[in-house]
């Protein structure tokens, strides 16, 4: 298993890492590190990208997946590195920052749509230009969209705090927001990662989020759509 850097610290862009396995795959290489900070591609957002740097030598990380619990690095290039290695690595910061800022605002216009419809959000992905998110809502009103823009904005001009913490399965399940994720999450998941905007919202979530919503700037839905029975689409985009 890979220590999670980014679990207790989103903010961390460099750390020192040891080399735990080197792998090819169809002439792609894989780097496994005893922890890491780089974001592997999962829940809706991208993998982050960077470099891995050794003695002397730079690998530039095009990609970061996540199995069976391990996060594997694909660099460019044959990398020079074998077991117990150390390596620094660098996340390119512009581009995990933007996805952080995106994220929080998804948890922040889900929350505001669920308080208004009682819609829940089926399903979410953040892209390099664009936020979608996905929610089941019978009555569809294109005009409300504005006044959901309208609330989102509201909060993250507040500065609302955004929190994380670890806790032991049935400690978060006595939070009344996360009893419904109690059949979803599968019983091997011990300790969960909760994260609360202070008034706003507590979910489980293992992305990565800004510390504190006026980090968002604002944001704009620049697309509803209707995608038949009960599904919803809207997108939106976080400003510069
Ligand atoms: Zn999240």
């Amino acid at each position: 298993m890979t220590e999670l850097l980014y679990m207790t610290d989103c903010y961390k862009k460099e750390f020192d890492a040891k080399v735990v396995n080197v792998e090819e795959i169809d002439g792609r290489y894989f780097v496994e590190l005893d922890k890491t900070a780089f974001y592997p591609k999962g829940g809706g957002q991208p993998n982050d990208r960077g470099k891995l740097i050794s003695k002397d030598k730079e690998y530039a990380v095009i990609n970061v997946i996540k199995k069976d619990g391990r996060v594997l690095h694909e660099v460019e290039g044959v990398p020079h590195l074998k077991i117990g290695d150390q390596v620094r690595g660098e996340i390119d910061w512009d581009r995990r920052y933007y996805f952080m800022r995106c994220h929080t605002a998804a948890h922040i216009l889900s929350a505001v749509i669920h308080k208004e419809t009682g819609a829940f959000i089926t399903g979410n992905n953040i892209s390099e230009d664009k936020v979608r998110i996905d929610f089941n809502l019978e009555e569809f009103d294109r005009e409300k969209f504005k006044h959901y823009e309208d609330e989102v904005n509201r909060i993250i001009k507040e500065g609302h705090e955004v929190r994380l913490s670890l806790m032991p399965r049935e400690e978060a399940f006595k939070i009344p927001d996360l009893v419904k994720l109690k059949k979803m999450l599968p019983e091997s998941i011990k300790i969960i990662r909760v994260v609360t905007i202070d008034g706003v919202d507590v979910q489980a979530c293992a992305g990565t989020h800004v510390k504190n919503t006026s980090e968002i700037k604002g944001i704009e839905i620049v697309k509803v759509e209707n995608k038949g029975k009960n599904n919803r689409r809207a997108y939106f985009k976080v400003k510069q």
